[in-house]
C-alpha cells in the first residue's frame, strides 16, 4: 500500500496542471472578454488574438423565409453542393458530396474554383436545375475579412488547403470568375457564410432565441450577435451584427501561457501551425487524443502505467484517436473494452492500468469542456450586459463530432457555464446539417430583406 500511495502521488502530480480550478476558469473568462473587446475595437486589433470578424449577417431567421436556394459547403470534412427549399412545412434539401483531390486543394486557385463550378454544374444537371437561377449561399469555413455579405477576402488557408493566388482575394469574385470561364452564366452568389454562422442560423430557424453558434469538431470556433455600436470595424450604429470570433486563435498572443502544460507544448510542437490556434489545441478533436497520448507516455516514464514497460507503438503520432476518449469514457463501460482498445495498440493493460487511462481521458476532456465553457461564459455575459438585462436567456446552436459524440462533453460544458455565468440561462441546441441549411437561410434572410 505504501507503493500504491507513492504511485498515486506521482499520478496526481502529473495530472495536476491539467486540472483547472474555478479561479483558473474565471481568469480564462476574463481574458477572453478582454480579447473580445480588443478585437472589436477601432484600433487595428494588433494585439488581440481573437479576430472578431464582422459577417454582415444582421438578423437571425424569423420563420417567414421562403424560397429555393443553392448552397456550397467548403472547409468541413466534405465538399458538398446542396439545393435547399425553405417552405411552409419546413426545410427540405438534397445534396451531393464531391471529392476535391489533394492536387486540386494544393494546386492553383483557378483549378480549385474551376473544379467547384464543375461540381455545381454536375449537381444542377442531376437535380434538373440547369435552367433555373437560384440564389446561392456559400459556406466557406476559412478565416475571411468580410467586406459585405457577398464579399469575403481570404486571410489564410487552413485544414490542408493551400491553393495559390487565393489569399488576399475575394472568394466570391474567384467563384464568379470561374463561372465565367466555364460559361456558367446563371450563378447568383448572394452570401458567404462561416460554418459557425451557418450553425447559428439553422438552429435559429427552430429557435428564435438562438443567437450564438459553436463548433467543436476538428477545430473550435464561435460566433454571436453583437451590437453594431460596439463593432468598431464596420460603419453604422443601428441594430446587431453576427461576429465570427475565430476563437480558436485565443491565446496566440501569449495570454494563455500559464495554462499550457508540457503535454500541450509537445502536441503544439508537432503541428503544421506551431504556436497558432492555441485555444483550439486545448479543446478540439484534432488534438485531445494526442494530449492523452503524451500524458500516457509520461505515466509510463514514471513507471506508474503498464508496469513501466516501454510502449513503442504509443510513440506514434495520432495513434490515440479522439474517438477513443468517447468510448473509454462511456458510463458503465466494461473495463474489458478499455483493455481491448489498448490491446489494439499493443498495450497489455491490467485492471489498474485501464482505470488510470480512463482517468487521463476524463481529465483531458473535462478540461476541454470547461475551457469552452469559460469562452462561452464571456460571450453570454457580454450579450447580457450589452442588452442591459439582469438575466439573459439565450440558445447556442452547436455542431461538431466531438461535441455530438462525446458522452460527457455537453454536460460538463453546461455545468461549468452555469457556474461561470449564473445570470444567464443558456440552452445548447444541436444543429442538424448547419452549414448547408445555414448558408441557404442567410441567402433567404438577405432575400427577404432585399
Ligand atoms: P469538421 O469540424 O471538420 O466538420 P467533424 O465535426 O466531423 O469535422 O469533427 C471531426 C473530429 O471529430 C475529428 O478530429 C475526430 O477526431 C473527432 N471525432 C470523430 N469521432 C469522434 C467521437 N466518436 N468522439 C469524439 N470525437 C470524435
Amino acid at each position: 500500500t505504501l507503493r500504491l500511495a507513492a504511485q498515486r502521488r506521482e499520478v496526481e502530480q502529473l495530472l495536476a496542471p491539467l486540472r483547472l480550478s474555478h479561479a483558473d476558469l474565471e481568469r480564462v473568462q476574463v481574458l477572453m472578454r478582454r480579447e473580445m473587446e480588443l478585437g472589436l475595437g477601432r484600433e487595428s486589433n494588433a494585439n488581440s488574438s481573437v479576430r472578431m470578424l464582422p459577417t454582415y449577417v444582421c438578423s437571425t431567421p424569423d420563420g417567414t423565409e421562403r424560397g429555393e436556394f443553392l448552397a456550397l459547403d467548403l472547409g468541413g470534412t466534405n465538399f458538398r453542393v446542396l439545393v435547399v427549399r425553405v417552405a411552409q412545412d419546413g426545410i427540405h434539401m438534397a445534396s451531393e458530396i464531391y471529392v476535391i483531390p489533394t492536387t486540386v486543394m494544393q494546386g492553383t486557385g483557378e483549378a480549385l474554383f474551376d473544379h467547384i463550378i464543375e461540381c455545381i454544374m454536375d449537381f444542377q444537371l442531376k437535380q434538373n436545375l440547369m435552367d433555373q437561377i437560384l440564389p446561392l449561399g456559400f459556406t466557406f469555413s476559412f478565416p475571411c475579412q468580410q467586406l459585405g455579405l457577398d464579399k469575403a477576402v481570404l486571410l489564410s488557408w487552413t485544414k490542408g488547403f493551400s491553393a495559390s493566388g487565393c489569399v488576399g482575394q475575394d472568394v466570391v469574385h474567384l467563384l464568379r470568375e470561374a463561372a465565367q470561364r466555364k460559361q456558367h452564366l446563371g450563378l447568383k452568389v448572394v452570401a458567404v457564410v462561416n460554418d459557425t454562422v451557418g450553425t447559428m442560423m439553422s438552429c435559429g430557424y427552430e429557435d428564435p432565441k438562438c443567437e450564438i453558434g459553436l463548433i467543436v469538431g476538428t477545430g473550435t470556433n464561435a460566433c454571436y450577435m453583437e451590437e453594431m455600436e460596439n463593432v468598431g470595424t464596420v460603419e453604422g450604429e443601428q441594430g446587431r451584427m453576427c461576429i465570427n470570433m475565430e476563437w480558436g486563435a485565443f491565446g496566440d498572443n501569449g495570454c494563455l501561457d500559464d495554462f499550457f502544460t508540457n503535454f500541450d507544448r509537445l502536441v503544439d510542437e508537432k503541428t503544421i501551425n506551431m504556436g497558432k490556434q492555441r485555444f483550439e489545441k486545448l479543446i478540439s478533436g484534432m488534438y485531445l487524443g494526442e494530449i492523452v497520448r503524451h500524458v500516457l507516455l509520461a505515466l509510463v516514464e514514471k513507471q506508474v502505467l503498464f508496469r513501466g514497460k516501454p510502449c513503442p507503438k504509443l510513440q506514434t503520432r495520432d495513434i490515440f484517436q479522439t474517438k477513443f476518449l468517447s468510448t473509454i469514457e462511456t458510463d458503465g463501460l466494461a473495463l474489458q473494452k478499455v483493455r481491448a482498445i489498448l490491446q489494439d495498440l499493443d498495450l497489455q493493460a491490467s485492471f489498474e492500468d485501464s482505470i488510470l487511462v480512463q482517468e487521463v481521458c476524463q481529465t483531458v476532456s473535462l478540461r476541454a469542456a470547461q475551457l469552452c465553457a469559460a469562452g462561452l461564459a464571456a460571450v453570454v455575459e457580454k450579450m447580457r450586459e450589452n442588452r442591459g438585462l439582469a438575466r439573459l436567456s439565450v440558445t447556442v446552436g452547436v455542431d461538431g463530432t466531438l461535441y455530438k459524440m462525446h458522452p460527457h462533453f455537453s454536460q460538463n460544458l453546461q455545468k461549468m457555464l452555469r457556474d461561470l455565468a449564473p445570470n444567464c440561462t443558456v440552452t445548447l441546441l444541436q444543429s442538424e446539417d448547419g452549414s448547408g441549411k445555414g448558408a441557404a437561410l442567410v441567402a433567404a434572410v438577405a432575400w427577404r430583406e432585399a
